[in-house]
């Protein structure tokens, strides 16, 4: 038997079950998961935010697993180790996946939402859409990679070539991502909530220029600036604290409602986008920097039995860097 936590109802506490330990099916492996980090993401699926997927479903899209059992066609090796992201199936057929976006694929199946994820001991991936990890690191310490480390690439990319760079939320991307810039000569401006003394010294800690109120102007005009916290409000800020030219980049996957704001802060060729999901190619590039990127990643293990606590902890602000369940 294999013990998984199930989010049964939207805004419900998860609950544990015992289930039969799943056989692959063509194309997939079977994981023992080691370590699954818990994502923003997943409160936004288990708090209802995002369109409940129809039946009881397991969260969790930061998966490090090794391979127990493959289905026909896969060649991992038992024992392998590999880790499972956000993006776990994608039809190959449209438009967007076949110009490289497969990031953007209306047909996409996402890991911990239609997909059960790794709030478990065991889940069961498509082979195509799961990476090897950098022997390096240990499965706690690579897990928050696999979206936190993702999706903050995919969004740093977006941003462009952009020197003085604003994080706007200090978790567990922006920490990731704060040194990825400064390993490629940016200059990082940290935002955190307002009176947050911990993630101002946290970001200052891992080499920020500068760590403030998210209420407060950048001590110098950015270039870019990438919204990781799901707050609305920040979107005309982040405008008004970039140049002309500059790029604002909205990395979340949900975000409460932006207020109006005049024309003059879009106006001067100021761009606003989104960055949605990831592609495989994403990860690829991404996982390929790690071994000579000597990242400090910050986790807090917690048992897999205290993910509804870890859930809190991160709605709550209380988490610094990646929180990491542990089966
Ligand atoms: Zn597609
Ligand atoms: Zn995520």
């Amino acid at each position: 038997m294999s013990r998984a936590l199930l989010c049964e109802h939207a805004g419900a506490p998860l609950r544990g079950v015992e289930r039969a330990i799943p056989a692959p099916g063509p194309g997939q492996v079977l994981l023992a998961v080691e370590a699954c980090a818990v994502c923003r993401t997943d409160l936004h699926v288990v708090d209802g935010d995002l369109p409940f997927p129809g039946r009881p479903f397991v969260p969790g899209h930061e998966i490090v697993g090794r391979v127990v059992a493959t289905g026909a066609g896969v060649a991992h090796a038992p024992g392998s180790r590999l880790g499972v992201p956000w993006l776990g199936w994608t039809c190959g057929r449209c438009e967007w996946c076949l110009d490289g976006r497969e990031n953007l694929c209306p047909e996409a199946r996402f890991t911990g939402w239609q997909i059960d994820g790794g709030y478990a001991e065991h889940v069961l991936a498509d082979a195509r859409y799961c990476f090897a990890l950098p022997e390096a690191l240990d499965a706690v310490h690579a897990a928050p990679l696999l979206c936190a480390g993702l999706i903050g690439w995919r969004a740093l990319k977006a941003a462009g070539p952009a020197r003085e760079l604003g994080l706007y939320g200090f978790g567990a991307a922006a920490h990731l991502i704060a040194q990825v810039a400064r390993v490629e000569g940016r200059r990082v401006h940290a935002f955190v909530r307002p009176g947050d003394e911990a993630a101002r010294r946290f970001a200052l800690g891992l080499g920020a220029a500068s760590a403030q109120g998210s209420d407060e102007p950048p001590p110098v005009p950015l270039d870019a600036a990438i919204l990781f916290a799901p707050v609305g409000a920040l979107v005309p800020a982040a405008l008004r604290a970039v140049k002309p030219g500059g790029t604002v980049v909205a990395a979340g996957i949900h975000m409460s409602e932006i207020p109006a704001f005049p024309y003059a802060a879009l106006w001067g060729e100021r761009v606003l986008r989104s960055v949605a999901n990831l592609t495989r190619r994403d990860a690829l590039e991404f996982l390929a920097l790690v071994p000579r990127l000597g990242l400090a990643i910050e986790v807090e293990t917690l048992p897999l039995a205290a993910a509804n606590e870890a859930l809190a902890r991160l709605r709550a602000g209380a988490v610094t860097g990646a929180a990491v369940l542990v089966p």
